[in-house]
């Protein structure tokens, strides 16, 4: 078995134990496979392990393997910071987006959505432990953005993601995801029927099950450590 098939297993045994400690069935949690900076050989050898889903933080890289990919089953999201410039490759070639955090963006992915496609999957990001990175709307602003966000007519607003700071204790780990999911209930018993909460990597995603992650995005675990260039 070759290394990222036997990684992928093991990624599906941690999600199964956490799973099941929670008392929740392991198939209610979605494995991403986030194949930013790896080359498309690796994703096709998770593909091959049965790995259907897969995340890319960077637009020009993501287009490129997307458009190289001779398995046309698989199924892109794009989970990085998202800039008006480059929001119509993200359109034309991306199943899902995890990381809208303000209207104007989904504004200009609906409107660049190609008419023979889906509509956009889309979840809302939010800065829900005061994250450097900035990006994500704040928790008391969600609402509002996925209500408004709803209303586009090529997206389809699927959840909630969230990126909390690295911590290591599991306590610490799992307050912030335990926020996303009051958060994630209110939003449902507001009318608007949520699915996806995405949260969870491969240091928290035993936490981030725990507390009700309908979808972790396993990178280094599955691919091993990142080389930037
Ligand atoms: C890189 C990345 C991941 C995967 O992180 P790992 O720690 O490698 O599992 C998940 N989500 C986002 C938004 C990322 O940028």
């Amino acid at each position: 078995m070759s290394v990222i098939a036997s990684n992928l297993q093991a990624v599906k045994a941690r999600i199964e134990r956490a799973a099941i400690a929670a008392g929740r069935a392991p198939e209610s949690v979605a494995l991403l496979a986030v194949s930013k900076t790896w080359p498309l050989a690796c994703v096709l050898e998770a593909a091959a392990a049965g790995q259907r889903a897969f995340g890319e933080n960077y637009v020009q890289e993501g287009c490129e393997k997307i458009q190289s990919c001779p398995v046309p089953t698989l199924e892109w999201h794009f989970i990085g910071p998202l800039q008006s410039n480059k929001s119509r490759p993200i359109a034309e070639h991306f199943a899902w987006v995890h990381s809208i955090d303000r209207l104007k963006i989904a504004e200009r992915l609906s409107a660049q959505r190609p008419a023979a496609l889906p509509p956009l999957q889309v979840c809302i990001q939010v800065n829900v432990s005061g994250e450097a990175s900035k990006s994500g709307c704040m928790p008391d602003e969600a609402l509002a953005l996925v209500r408004a966000v709803a209303q586009l007519p090529r997206i389809q607003v699927r959840g909630l993601m969230a990126i909390p700071e690295p911590v290591d204790d599991e306590a610490r780990q799992r307050a912030p995801f335990r926020q996303m999911k009051i958060l994630f209930d209110q939003i449902c018993a507001a009318g608007i029927p949520l699915d996806t909460l995405s949260m969870g990597m491969s240091h928290d995603l035993e936490a981030a099950v725990a507390e009700g992650a309908t979808l972790v995005r396993i990178g280094t675990a599955i691919f091993g450590e990142r080389h930037y260039a």
